[in-house]
């Protein structure tokens, strides 16, 4: 078991973040975002920016080549709605995507939006980590958790429609 702590400070002790998301034990802020026959999609449980959604595989696999012929295409499918859907909802110009095997989660990728406010970090990999902290310490307001749950809606409307 490892403590992972949630963006609204709450703390939980699991084995697999991943599985306990995507089987509903831990409860992502706003709820699902959308579900697929072999993913599921969930608002960032650690950092509070709008439309960063993680899209993990319902499977407790690591490695991209794990995954199976269908699994492959509906992760595609899938990645592209939510990608779509945050540039027609959210306005969303540009996502960086990350995606690491050694996670001590399961398969999941992140899809960052990125804001005017994040290039005053940089323009590249190494403004994430900067921009994630930022929101973690600096955005954690009743404001902005308002704004991040209202686009939550915002896709789960268009991409369960
Ligand atoms: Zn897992």
């Amino acid at each position: 078991m490892r403590e992972v702590t949630l963006s609204n400070g709450q703390k939980v002790n699991v084995d697999c973040l991943s599985c306990a998301l995507t089987s509903g034990v831990v409860e992502p802020d706003g709820g699902v975002v959308v579900e697929s026959d072999y993913f599921h999609a969930h608002q960032d449980v650690a950092y509070p920016i709008k439309g960063l959604i993680i899209l993990a595989s319902k499977r407790h696999i690591k490695c991209f080549d794990e995954l199976t012929e269908e699994e492959k295409l509906d992760y595609m499918n899938v990645l592209t709605s939510i990608r779509k859907a945050q540039r027609e909802v959210l306005g969303i110009q540009s996502v960086y995507y990350f995606y690491n095997e050694d996670t001590t989660h399961h398969f999941h990728t992140w899809m960052v939006p990125r804001y005017e406010w994040m290039y005053e970090f940089g323009r590249s990999v190494e403004s994430v980590r900067p921009v994630l902290l930022h929101a973690r310490n600096h955005l954690n307001t009743e404001e902005n958790k308002k704004d991040v749950v209202e686009a939550i809606a915002l896709l789960k409307t268009t991409l369960n429609q």
